[in-house]
C-alpha cells in the first residue's frame, strides 16, 4: 500500500530504496487530444460505477465495498514523484512463451509460470513476481479502448502483462486474491509505426477467431512490447475483470507503444462468440472508469519520473 504523500514527496520509507529516478519524460504538449471519457471523480464516476458490466463477464460487476478499483483515470499533476521508486527490473524468456487462446473477452498470450525464468521486480514491489500471461483491451473504433486514461485522454488500445507474487504464493490462484498477490504493467497502445514483433501475434490470429479456440506462438519476447522509455506510474488498485480482486499493484507506463492500423484491425476481427453461436465482434472489451475514492487524497500514482518543470505547481 502506498503511504500518504506531501508536496510532491513520498513519506513512504520502508521500501529501502535509494537510488533517484532522474530520467526525465516529456511533456504530452503537442499530443492530440482523444476524446475524454467520463472522469473518475464526481456524479460520472459513480455513472461509470453501475455500468461496469461486460455481457461477456461471468462473475460480478462491482466489489462490495470496494475502495481500490481500476481502472483510474491519471491526473499527471497530481501525480507524485517518488526519488525512492527505482526503475523497475523486467526479465522475460521468449522459451516461457506458450501459446495464445481467445478467452471470449480478449486474446491471451500464457506463459509457463512453473519457474522463476519470466518476470519482475524491483521499482514498487517487494518481491519477484512470475509472468502468467498478457493481453490486450481495444475498442470497436480508435477513439476508445484504454482501460486507464491520462488527464481524460483515451488510448485505442491498452495492453496488460500479468504477473503474480511467487515469494508469498504458491500459484496465480492464490496470488490473485492475497494481498500484494498481482502487479500488472499496463501499456498505452497507439497507432502509428507497423509494430514488428506484434506482427507475430497478428498472424496466428486467424487461427482463434472463435471463443475458445487456442494456436501456438513459439518463442516470444514480451519485452519487445514495451516503450523503451520506462518511466511508469504505480498505484494500488484492482483486476478490471472478475473477480475483480484489489489485489493489483499497478504498473502503468507513461509512454506508450505504437502499432499500425492494420494491426489494431486485425484484433477487431476476432468474435467473442463460439462456434455456433450468433456473431458477436470482440470489441469494447475494456471496463469503465473507476472512483479513486481515498486514493484521492493519499493514494495518487507515485511516478518515476519528475514531471517536466512547466508541470510543477
Ligand atoms: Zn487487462
Amino acid at each position: 500500500m502506498l503511504g500518504t504523500l506531501v508536496l510532491g514527496r513520498s513519506l513512504r520509507n520502508a521500501s529501502g530504496f535509494s537510488a533517484s529516478v532522474t530520467q526525465l519524460w516529456g511533456a504530452p504538449r503537442g499530443h492530440p487530444r482523444r476524446p475524454e471519457r467520463c472522469c473518475s471523480q464526481g456524479p460520472c464516476a459513480q455513472r461509470n460505477r453501475s455500468d461496469a458490466w461486460h455481457p461477456l463477464w461471468k462473475g460480478p460487476a462491482s466489489v462490495p465495498g470496494g475502495t481500490r478499483q481500476s481502472p483510474v483515470n491519471i491526473h499527471w499533476r497530481d501525480s507524485v514523484y517518488d526519488p525512492q521508486l527505482q526503475p523497475l527490473r523486467v526479465s522475460y524468456a521468449a522459451a516461457s512463451c506458450l501459446h495464445v487462446w481467445n478467452t471470449g473477452y480478449f486474446f491471451q498470450v500464457e506463459f509457463d509460470d512453473s519457474a522463476e525464468e519470466s518476470g519482475i521486480c524491483g521499482g514498487p514491489l517487494e518481491n519477484h513476481y512470475r509472468l502468467k500471461q498478457f493481453h490486450f483491451h481495444w475498442g470497436a473504433t480508435d477513439e476508445r479502448g484504454s482501460e486507464h486514461t491520462v488527464d481524460g485522454r483515451v488510448y485505442p488500445a491498452e495492453l496488460h502483462l500479468v504477473h503474480w507474487n511467487s515469494v508469498k504464493y504458491r500459484n496465480y490462484t492464490d496470488a490473485v486474491v492475497g494481498e500484494n498477490g498481482v502487479a500488472v504493467i499496463g501499456v498505452f497502445v497507439k497507432l502509428g509505426a507497423r509494430h514488428e514483433e506484434l506482427q507475430k501475434l497478428v498472424r496466428v490470429l486467424p487461427e482463434i477467431k472463435l471463443k475458445g479456440a487456442r494456436a501456438a506462438v513459439g518463442p516470444f519476447q514480451p519485452s519487445c512490447l514495451l516503450p523503451a522509455c520506462r518511466d511508469y506510474w504505480t498505484y494500488p488498485g484492482s483486476l478490471t475483470t472478475p473477480p475483480l480482486s484489489e489485489s493489483v499493484t499497478w504498473i502503468v507506463q507513461k509512454r506508450p507503444i505504437e502499432v499500425a492500423q492494420d494491426q489494431l484491425a486485425a484484433f477487431r476481427t476476432l468474435l467473442s462468440s463460439a462456434l455456433g453461436e450468433e456473431e458477436r465482434s470482440m470489441v469494447d472489451n475494456y471496463r469503465p472508469l473507476q472512483p479513486l475514492m481515498n486514493r484521492k487524497r493519499d493514494g495518487n500514482p507515485h511516478a518515476s519520473s519528475r514531471p517536466p518543470d512547466s508541470w510543477m505547481s
